[in-house]
């Protein structure tokens, strides 16, 4: 039984706001933004983190970052943005299917 949260909300069992979808990636609204635009850009596959990219399931990653600048001007974002990933507990993930947060709207400060 998968328990993941994110393959949850990729498989419409949880209601997420969806920002763009292709059949590799999901995207869909951060529940607690923390710019304007923040959006959650995840694989559909599970991969549980950073830490477990491999070259088996890396095209997965390629294909997130080939869709990042699709979501980003849809989002209005032609000033910049930040893509931040949460690695492990020191990293301070808190859901363990890989993300990448991309961040804008603002002019974001410059520390972490
Ligand atoms: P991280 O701390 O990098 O693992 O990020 C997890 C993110 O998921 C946080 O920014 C949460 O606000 C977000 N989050 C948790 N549950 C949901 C949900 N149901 N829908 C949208 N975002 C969520
Ligand atoms: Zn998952």
């Amino acid at each position: 039984m998968n328990d993941c949260l994110f393959c949850k909300i990729i498989a419409g069992e949880i209601p997420s706001t969806k920002v763009y979808e292709d059949e590799f990636v999901y995207a869909f609204r951060d529940i607690n933004p923390q710019a304007p635009v923040h959006v959650l850009v995840v694989p559909k596959a599970h991969i549980a983190c950073a830490d477990e990219i491999s070259e088996e399931n890396s095209a997965a990653v390629a294909k997130i970052f080939e869709a990042i600048p699709k979501i980003a001007k849809a989002e209005g974002l032609t000033n910049g943005y930040r893509i931040i990933n949460c690695c492990g507990e020191d990293g301070g993930q808190t859901v363990f299917h890989l993300h990448f947060h991309l961040l804008g709207g603002k002019k974001l400060s410059e520390s972490f």
